[in-house]
């Protein structure tokens, strides 16, 4: 593992650094980023954002550049988001979604009408996507997809349900796993279409959460039609392309945030009274600060691992889940503590009246859905298990059975 920059990597650093400097709107700042269908403001920032990175070649850095790409190298990339984040850019978080797994999905397996139709627009931030694959009765196990897609001459018509669908509220297509055909074993009987989320027979719920935003929606699909030129890869194939959209989303879910988290709460220790005196004195909350530190300085040197990979060329394996398995319950520990040591102050959670602008509280109420999207704390675990560590598989028992004899409780 090699800890410090490569006299290229330093010098793509400061390119890079004077670049953000010169060209970060001085009233950025909102780490949050828009999410809300309400927050049109902090959404024209994050297009404005990435149409400026867009044109400078650092969006998609490792795509071609015929395709709206930086044409670059991954370690690039990673470089790129580290300055970026500390840099305090506006969010691109509406993109992250499309960018980081559907849009890759299309270019790994659509066609090239699709290619040349979807990939620029979406780099550019002109067009937002959302993942179309957790249902009520399928999240972890997305095989068990219910949504059915029936085929007749060349349109196939869509009914169904899909939830916590992030963005659907904003976004301008969507990657949909559905199943085509129920007489086969789960992961034999799906395919994977595009489709228009503003197409009639697509219905949009926004779900309230507990923070008071609603980032994402169920989704229901009534008489649906569409193309068979929108489906992405072979019928019946729909799990291999699921495949291709899950790795992507594990390494852009990744980890590695939470680390920067922890000086905060360590100046806040260091700022703040407790029943013994200030924070950084007390016997269990230093406990607890230097457990963290240690969780945070081994994100920073599996994130370092990554980087060498990728410098060498290497693609990261299954041990990448092991940055969102520790990042998403190091920063749910730290939010909580951190609230106490606010102590009335921590129950508010208006940016313009708690401490720290209600990071910790905004982050308190975040934790809980990042230790369940892209893969839960369970599933990640079984993955580090399974692949990284070589232990016996779980039990899978509807593997080899029809999807239609599996047991719903309907
Ligand atoms: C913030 C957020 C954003 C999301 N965005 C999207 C999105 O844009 N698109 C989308 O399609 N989905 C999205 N999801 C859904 C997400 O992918 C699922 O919630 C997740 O995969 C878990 O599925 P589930 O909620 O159905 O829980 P379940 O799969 O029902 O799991 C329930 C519990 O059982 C455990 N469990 C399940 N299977 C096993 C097993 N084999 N071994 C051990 N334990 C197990 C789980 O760990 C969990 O604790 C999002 C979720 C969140 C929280």
């Amino acid at each position: 593992m090699d800890f410090n920059d490569t006299a290229e990597e330093a010098a793509y650093r400061a390119e890079v650094r004077a670049w953000l400097e010169a060209n970060i709107p001085k009233t950025a700042g909102s780490a949050a980023g828009p999410m809300d269908d309400e927050d049109e403001a902090g959404m024209a920032a994050a297009k404005a954002w990435q149409r400026k990175k867009a044109e400078a070649g650092y969006a998609c850095i490792t795509w071609p550049k015929a395709w709206g790409g930086g044409g670059g190298a991954s370690w690039q990339s990673v470089i790129f988001g580290q300055e970026e984040a500390k840099a305090g850019a506006p969010s691109t978080g509406p993109f992250a979604i499309g960018l980081g797994m559907c849009v890759p999905t299309v270019m790994t397996v659509g066609n090239e009408a699709d290619k040349e139709r979807f990939v620029k627009p979406a780099v550019l931030g002109e067009e937002i996507w959302c993942q179309l694959f957790s249902e009520p009765s399928g999240g972890s196990d997305a095989a068990a997809a219910r949504t059915r897609a029936i085929l007749d001459g060349d349109t196939w018509t869509i009914n169904g349900q899909k939830v916590w669908t992030s963005g659907a509220h904003y976004s301008d297509f969507g990657l949909l796993l559905a199943r085509t055909n129920p007489d086969v074993p789960k992961h034999k009987g799906l395919t994977m279409f595009w489709i228009d989320m503003k197409a009639p027979g697509v219905e949009v719920r926004p779900i309230h959460q507990m923070s008071g935003a609603s980032n994402f929606n169920e989704v229901y699909f009534t008489d649906l039609k569409i193309t068979d030129a929108q489906r992405v890869g072979p019928v019946g194939d729909g799990w291999k392309v699921a495949l291709v959209t899950l790795m992507n989303e594990r390494l852009s879910v990744g980890g590695g945030g939470a680390g920067s988290n922890y000086k905060r709460v360590l100046d806040l220790a260091g700022d703040i009274n407790t029943l013994t005196g200030l924070g950084v004195k007390d016997a269990a909350l230093r406990e607890k600060l230097a457990d963290w530190f240690v969780q945070a300085e081994g994100l920073k040197y599996t994130t370092f691992r990554t980087m060498t990979a990728l410098s060498r060329g290497q693609t990261p394996g299954p041990e990448s889940s092991i940055g969102k398995v520790v990042s998403a319950t190091l920063m749910q520990d730290m939010a909580n503590t951190a609230m106490d040591l606010e102590d009335q102050y921590g129950i508010i959670s208006d940016p313009d009246l708690a401490p720290l602008a209600a990071g910790f509280q905004n982050a308190l109420m975040s934790a809980p859905g990042l230790r369940i999207a892209g893969g839960t704390d369970e599933i990640l675990r079984n993955i580090i298990a399974e692949r990284v560590l070589g232990l016996p598989g779980d039990i899978r028992l509807d593997k080899d059975v029809a999807f239609k004899d599996i047991p719903s409780g309907r």
